[in-house]
């Protein structure tokens, strides 16, 4: 069986070749994205994978389909860049990878204690031999409200994780998950932000979450309230959060996403000229972090996205399904 890998990450070289080695397979890595221009790249293969970034249309697909490549695998959650019907017309199966949640749920208790603690101003100061304490007071998080809004994979391993930690936790969701209904108390929005101490937001991107964070909603919340966001960035209005933060009505905003980071998060653009004032401007103050989406980027992750997306290729070749098929 021979699969073409495009946009090989270096850090996911060692799996891969694992992978090969383990199930006689031939595969070929290429760093390039697929597209119709490289497609060609896959002719005589049986599968091709790539991550995220390919925009995996109609076209291609079609390209696809003439070089009797009928096993598609994206190596990432997120299935927004494929044409999923397409696929199912021309009978290509499509399968996305899956990882444990455990790694954005550390991040997120990580974030929720830099925060905390005042972490980033301490951090530079220790860059320029100022060992000072003032401004450096923190919070205890025993004692403290969490509102967890969603409690999907994440936001209940997040709920796992704080309750050794001695918070009360709220959450809120459309679907209730018993699980966590046995850890923290189900209320409404409404109440959430009113009683949170520090809220995490943990929903996908719909048009029901677009902006859920806004100025209505910071109107509600307690003063000091901390606002975590490892989902998605489009969660939250940044023009309004941005004004909480100047009005001090937000205590601190950890954000490991950010509307509009495509092109911008995952490249090293050190010597470009960025266009996005709202994240130049909301990154200087002390009590805002911000991360390059990287909450999900472990060893375990990228071993599981890897695994997902050559063992998907292998059953769809020997006409077998996939767990994470997403193509029916
Ligand atoms: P999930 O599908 O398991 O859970 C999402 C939960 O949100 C579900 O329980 C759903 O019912 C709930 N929900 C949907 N609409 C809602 C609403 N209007 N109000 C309240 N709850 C609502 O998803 P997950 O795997 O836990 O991922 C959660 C988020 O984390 C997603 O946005 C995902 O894109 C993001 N994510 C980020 C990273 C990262 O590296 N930062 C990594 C993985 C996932």
């Amino acid at each position: 069986m021979k699969f073409v890998v495009y946009e090989v990450r270096e850090d996911e070289e060692k799996t891969l070749r694992r992978l090969e080695q383990e199930h006689g397979l031939e595969l070929v890595l290429t760093a390039e994205m697929l597209s119709p221009e490289t497609a060609a790249l896959a002719e005589g293969a049986q599968g091709v994978s790539t991550l995220g970034h390919s925009v995996i249309n109609r076209e291609v697909l079609e390209k696809l389909a003439e070089m009797g490549i009928y096993a598609y695998s994206a190596r990432c959650i997120g299935v927004n860049h494929i044409d999923l019907n397409a696929a199912r017309e021309l009978g290509i199966k499509v399968a996305n990878a899956s990882y444990s949640p455990c790694g954005v749920a550390d991040y997120t208790v990580m974030l929720m204690l830099m925060l905390l603690r005042k972490y980033k101003p301490a951090l530079w100061r220790q860059q320029v031999n100022d060992y000072s304490l003032g401004g450096l007071m923190g919070r205890q998080l025993r004692g403290m409200t969490v509102g967890v809004i969603g409690t999907g994979r994440i936001g209940l391993t997040v709920m796992q994780d704080l309750s050794g930690f001695g918070c009360k936790l709220l959450c809120s969701d459309v679907h209730e998950n018993p699980e966590a209904a046995k850890l923290g108390q189900y209320v409404g929005l409404d109440t959430l932000y009113r009683q949170s101490d520090i809220i995490t937001l943990h929903t996908p991107l719909l048009d029901s979450t677009w902006h859920m964070i806004n100025e209505w909603t910071i109107a509600k919340m307690k003063p000091d309230v901390l606002l975590i966001n490892c989902a998605r960035g489009e969660l939250m209005d940044i023009a309004a959060v941005t004004r909480a933060v100047e009005d001090q009505k937000i205590g601190g905003v950890a954000m490991d996403v950010f509307e509009n980071e495509n092109e911008i998060y995952h490249h090293d653009r050190r010597t470009d000229i960025l266009k996005n004032r709202e994240m130049a401007y909301l990154r200087q103050f002390p009590n805002v972090i911000m991360t390059q989406h990287m909450a999900f980027y472990t060893a375990e992750a990228v071993d599981s996205m890897v695994k997902c997306g050559i063992e998907s290729l292998i059953a769809f070749h020997n006409g077998e399904n996939y767990p994470t098929c997403v193509t029916g």
